[in-house]
């Protein structure tokens, strides 16, 4: 499909959505994130050949929240290798993004690095490899855009200290079993401040273009991942980005992806563009309502999937 064509579609696609502004209901169990206005609704679509559609809201800035977890895991997984398998598993959970049980019937070992108890893992590798986790994080994602203005939200950070007594107890469960290294404080104050980080559509999709274009950034020319581990992280997505709603969204839009309770969902569909929507509106599993419905009509409207 050529840049015009695509560029018709997303427009038209967002006028059509933009009636549904506000559906669903904006994440309250963080209180920060409960003072986002409904109304909000942003689209990038940027191809590899570098063409950007954007509409709405593209720029203006909201918590990534859960989308944080597909950059540390990018680290950590670029760093480590195929070590970290080790203590995080790669199935999708079938369980809520901060779900308990499951990972004291499994010994500590969380099914994937996307929900809460696997990016707790990485925060903690990330802890154990860097002197500055937080700061090689935000250096990372300026590589990516080449936007040096990217940062955290202080008062998203303490909301999220404040009522993160789930978290904690997640933390602390992995603790007893040995899969929590460094001081559970440390953990989720990096962990809290990684989610807090404040994004634009627009710079998302820059962020996310390594993993469209086989592990290299295409700002720099440097491979972040190698091509069979870009391979693994899409497929990941695909199969654990939208926690225990993954499966109906491969099954309705068909591309790997990553979501996050601030109302992100960021897309990719390798060899070709990455897609960011934001709307903060989740419905009941914690995922963007009318982010879901727009992508669906753009990959059967473009006919654009990895299926
Ligand atoms: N900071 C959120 C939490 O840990 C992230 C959850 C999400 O976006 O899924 O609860």
């Amino acid at each position: 499909m050529c840049a015009e064509a695509l560029d018709a579609v997303v427009r038209g696609l967002y006028g059509e959505f933009s009636a549904f502004r506000g559906t669903g209901k904006v994440a309250d169990y963080i209180p920060a994130l409960a003072e986002v206005d409904p109304g909000h609704f942003g689209v990038v679509v940027h191809t590899l050949p570098g063409h950007v559609t954007a509409c709405g809201d593209a720029d203006v800035l909201f918590s990534i929240q859960s989308i944080s977890k597909l950059f540390t895991f990018t680290m950590a997984f670029a760093g480590r290798g195929e070590s970290i398998w080790k203590r995080v598993g790669k199935e999708p959970s079938g369980t809520a993004f901060n779900s308990l049980y499951q990972l004291e019937a499994e010994a500590g070992i969380p099914r994937n690095p996307f929900i809460n108890a696997g990016a707790m893992v990485i925060s903690d590798m990330l802890l154990a490899d860097y002197p500055d986790p937080m700061a090689e994080l935000l250096a990372f994602l300026h590589r990516l855009t080449g936007d040096e203005s990217i940062g955290y939200d202080q008062h998203v950070y303490q909301s999220e200290l404040e009522y993160g007594m789930r978290n904690a107890s997640l933390a602390y469960l992995m603790k007893s079993f040995g899969n929590v290294q460094n001081p559970v404080d440390e953990v989720l104050r990096f962990y809290f401040k990684q989610c807090s980080i404040r994004m634009s559509c627009r710079q998302l999709a820059q962020a996310t273009q390594f993993l469209a274009n086989q592990g290299m950034n295409p700002l720099t020319g440097r491979a972040i991942l190698t091509p069979s581990q870009t391979k693994r992280t899409n497929a990941l997505l695909l199969t654990t980005g939208l926690y225990n709603e993954a499966g109906d969204f491969a099954f309705r839009v068909g591309i790997p992806a990553k979501s996050g309770v601030g109302g992100g969902i960021a897309g990719i569909i390798p060899g070709q563009l990455s897609v960011v929507t934001w709307a903060p509106g989740l419905n009941t599993i914690g995922n963007s309502q009318l982010g879901i419905d727009f992508l669906e009509e753009f990959t059967t409207r473009t006919g654009l999937s990895i299926f």
